[in-house]
């Protein structure tokens, strides 16, 4: 891997010690199971929505493919790295020369075609440290179709002692041919008193109560880490704000694109800046206008509180399911999907916003 320079910190996910208590059985199907008969899959697909771990465990997997001589964990007796050996060694600085990590460059929103054939002239080097090497590409939706067409040639003729490991929120947006060339893993979110458990011990640290630690799971559709991380940003007060803005327009008849306007506004600002108004991102506004959505409609289709995400907000949401349309929340929730993959191209944002705001007021039954 690139070196990395003195002053700047190396990532979490080369330096962590342990994957997720939810990853238990995953780490033993592949890495346990595998790596003492040598039978690990040539390329790994790991699928599961954002905010479960992936990207940490696909490291640690990395980690313990390389390491030299794996160990035995006494709790549970899964072979794991040594984080002694060179190899462990190297990793845990991001400067393992066997490593590789494909992703997204910094001033573009799709992995290139010119990245991926990189990625092949180094695939056929052989291993620096003499073990294998192994390949991290996420996320594997981010190949444009001429670098996925690129990547399948290697898929098809795997290099010896190199492994993929390739990760996706949604395997669904993959080439079906990239698909079946690699052994995908389906990575589910853990139960909820496993995750509440997980999260309570993170933020022990932090003066958070039992009920917010819940909100906060919930929120966050169950994915812990998504959950650890609304601790340390302000996406609890952009939540707020954007529900504060989306419920005005049906109870103070605010016009929608006055909204879309000022929303625009917020998504556009830099996250340094020293407004008072509050950053967020396009992704934030549409992730909470569909989670306040999805919540209005399963209140709608008469499911309990504790079916929804937005439990704080429970008695304003039950009002709305009664005054709005369940036909037209439903087509709304539709535009919201479409509209995550939208913001990664070139759409105008505040056209787009202003389309779901006055969908979002045209509910009114
Ligand atoms: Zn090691």
């Amino acid at each position: 891997m690139t070196e990395v320079p003195s002053d700047l910190e190396v990532p979490s996910f080369y330096t962590n010690k342990c994957y997720y208590p939810w990853q238990d059985m995953i780490w033993q199907k592949l890495f346990t199971g595998n790596i003492q008969n040598d039978h690990l899959p040539h390329a790994i697909l790991l699928n599961g929505v954002a905010g479960i771990g992936k990207k940490d465990f696909a490291f640690y997997l990395a980690k313990g493919i390389l390491c030299q001589s794996p160990v035995e964990n006494p709790k549970n007796q899964q072979l794991e790295p040594c984080h002694s050996c060179r190899s462990c060694q190297l990793f845990s600085v991001a400067n393992h020369p066997d490593a590789y990590h494909l992703t997204v460059p910094e001033d573009k929103k799709v992995i290139p075609v010119d990245s991926v054939r990189k990625l092949i002239q180094w695939s056929v080097l052989n291993s620096h440290l003499g073990g294998k090497k192994v390949i991290i590409i996420e996320p594997a939706e981010a190949m444009n179709q001429n670098a996925a067409n690129s990547l399948l040639k290697t898929l098809e003729e795997p290099v010896a002692d190199t492994i993929i490991i390739m990760l996706a929120n949604n395997k669904q947006a993959l080439l079906a041919t990239i698909r079946s060339r690699c052994q995908a893993i389906d990575m589910v979110l853990p139960d909820r008193a496993m995750g509440l458990n997980w999260l309570e011990k993170q933020a022990s640290a932090v003066s958070i109560d039992k009920e917010q630690v819940g909100l906060m799971l919930s929120l966050a559709n169950g994915a812990p880490l998504s959950a650890l991380s609304f601790l340390h940003n302000t996406q609890l007060d952009i939540r707020q704000f954007i529900i504060k803005q989306l419920l005005s327009i049906h109870s103070e008849g605010i016009d929608p694109v006055q909204v879309a306007d000022e929303l625009t506004k917020c998504s556009k600002l830099k996250s340094n800046s020293k407004s008072k108004i509050l950053s967020m991102t396009a992704y934030d506004i549409i992730y909470w206008t569909d989670a306040l959505v999805i919540d209005i409609v399963r209140l709608s289709q008469n499911q309990s509180q504790n079916m929804i995400n937005n439990v704080d907000y429970f008695s304003i949401l039950q009002t709305l399911s009664k005054d709005l349309s369940l036909k037209k929340l439903l087509q709304l929730s539709l535009l919201t999907q479409k509209a995550y993959y939208e913001i990664q191209g070139s759409i105008n944002i505040n056209l787009l916003f202003e389309q779901l705001f006055i969908d979002w007021k045209n509910c009114r039954i």
